[in-house]
């Protein structure tokens, strides 16, 4: 392939990646720093997409990108949602299971930016009323690798894989397994999907 066929096939990589991130309703600075377009050509795709209504820019969320992962998972709810959707990340090779450990193989920049898309459109799939953004998605990986905000561990009795507190995760139990009975009736039942873990990385 030709240099100039290269960069062509590149440049569409990049607009593809970013149209999927309009999707996800993703910020100007996280598409530039996933894909390297330019913020003018990010505005021009987003305004050529389109808003819901077929006309203006597509709506986004404004201003800085969540940091602060423990107040995202304050929830159980969020919990559920994050431990599914870490599944789905160790699934895709996204994440290693041991914070600080590398997924192999590493990915280069569009690589990644396509496969964080890939995953947090799975998530969506299995869980479309989701309330975890693509954005949160970044935040609960970065953490998640670093172990220091949350930790993944495995329930006790069944194996379903769990977003705990760092200090707490020797004794986790599931609210399936352990939970109060009330929690146990409000919650949707993401075991499945916790369980998607259990397998080896098959996305590679
Ligand atoms: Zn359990």
């Amino acid at each position: 392939m030709r240099v100039s066929e290269q960069r062509y096939a590149r440049d569409r990589r990049a607009l593809d990646v970013a149209t999927r991130l309009l999707d996800f309703e993703a910020r100007t600075g996280t598409i530039r720093e996933l894909t390297g377009l330019s913020d003018g050509c990010i505005r021009s795709l987003s305004k050529a997409c389109g808003g819901k209504g077929g006309s203006g820019p597509r709506s986004r969320h404004r201003g800085a990108s969540p940091r602060r992962v423990n107040l995202l998972l304050a929830k159980a709810r969020a919990k559920d949602e994050a431990a599914a959707l870490l599944g789905v990340c160790l699934l895709m090779g996204l994440i290693s299971e041991s914070p600080g450990a590398a997924p192999a193989p590493a990915l280069d920049g569009l690589a990644r930016a396509e496969r964080l898309c890939d995953a947090y459109w799975t998530f969506r799939y299995l869980v479309p009323e989701a309330c975890i953004g693509f954005e949160h998605m970044q935040l609960i990986l970065s953490a998640a690798a670093t172990g220091e905000e949350l930790a993944t561990t495995h329930c006790r009795d069944c194996r379903a894989l769990l977003v705990v507190d760092p200090l707490s995760r020797y004794s986790a139990l599931c609210p399936q397994c352990g939970g109060d009975e009330p929690s146990k009736q409000k919650m949707m039942d993401f075991s499945p999907m916790r369980r998607v873990a259990e397998e080896s990385a098959a996305y590679r």
